[in-house]
């Protein structure tokens, strides 16, 4: 972000394709993803990309999903083939042919943005458009981070780092009964772990005050995949939530992973898990914790995140 790669610039409003609709912005959240595209981490798929990913909007083209008016999410995943084997057995995260918002396509760092009906998604009632935003990519991954991580029901649930993505995630377990241990660097983050109904929070690399049947890790940091497997129980699983992720130091069999712990990753989310997440939303008022810029200072968004400096997710409102 140092060398500041986004600029402002003026350009038409963009023309909605077949299947898709024109959307006009009404709040879009900064996500961690936008940061690796912005700064490179992820290989350019698009030059000058417009980033974002968690839009919420108002329809303003009649499609034959949406009414005009409607108000509608726009997530990262935007394209997925429906006919390779992956699609095929209804993982769809995993097809290789699959586009991004925010990366592939322009995203919702714009006042107009379009999208293909059929990745869009209907929204919960009861939230502001800026509590919506963070739903859209952090709530969804939480959400399937949650799941591949197998919390038997009951459990104890570690959760490393604890920004937009893991606050929801966090709120999900308890909301199933979990007892959710938060480890991260942040006091902040700590505070709001706490305020949640977090049962302890501790420096990221701490452990946990007893073993946990399943982990999340949420920051990108390869040096905790060690603490955090340290810290599972027998049979405890570990899944990592992050699209990057620094190197992980080498593992010691006997410490790491022995008495059939797992390290899984995820990758993405099916529409499923969206509507999922969506559906949990709608029956579970979430406490959604944002901090509003406005869209010309998208960068200060940015480089905030990079620094740590935001408490629960950013949002850009136009
Ligand atoms: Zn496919
Ligand atoms: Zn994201």
């Amino acid at each position: 972000m140092a060398s500041g790669p986004l600029r402002l610039s003026d350009e038409p409003r963009p023309v909605p394709g077949a299947g898709e609709v024109l959307v006009r912005v009404l709040a879009c959240g900064v996500c961690r993803t936008d940061l690796h595209v912005s700064e490179g981490d992820l290989e350019v798929h698009r030059a000058s990309v417009v980033p974002g990913h968690e839009v919420v909007g108002e329809v303003v083209s009649p499609g034959s999903r949406f009414a005009v008016g409607e108000r509608v999410g726009i997530a990262w995943l935007r394209h997925t083939c429906g006919e390779c084997r992956y699609c095929r057995r209804g993982a769809e995260n995993l097809c290789p042919n699959s586009r991004y918002t925010g990366w592939d396509a322009d995203g919702g760092y714009a006042d107009y943005t379009v999208v293909p009906e059929a990745y869009a998604y209907r929204l919960p009632t009861g939230y502001s458009n800026a509590e919506l935003a963070p739903l859209l990519c952090a709530g969804i991954i939480g959400y399937r981070a949650l799941e591949r991580a197998d919390l038997p029901d009951g459990g104890r649930l570690g959760v490393y780092g604890f920004g937009a993505s893991a606050h929801l995630a966090a709120q999900v377990a308890l909301a199933r009964g979990a007892t959710v241990h938060v480890l991260t660097r942040s006091a902040a983050a700590r505070e709001l772990a706490l305020s949640l109904g977090a049962a302890s929070a501790g420096p990221a690399d701490a452990m946990p005050p007893e073993p946990l049947d399943a982990a999340i890790l949420f920051a990108p940091v390869g040096d905790l995949v060690l603490p955090a497997l340290a810290a599972l129980d027998r049979g405890g699983t570990l899944s990592i939530a992050g699209i990057h992720l620094s190197d992980i130091p080498v593992l010691n069999y006997q410490r790491h992973l022995f008495q059939e712990r797992q390290l899984r990753s995820v990758t993405a989310n099916t529409r499923q898990d969206g509507a999922d997440f969506m559906a949990f939303a709608a029956q579970h008022r979430l406490h959604v914790t944002t901090t509003p810029y406005p869209l010309d200072h998208a960068d200060r968004a940015l480089t905030d995140l990079a620094g740590d400096r935001v408490d629960g997710a950013a949002v850009l409102v136009p």
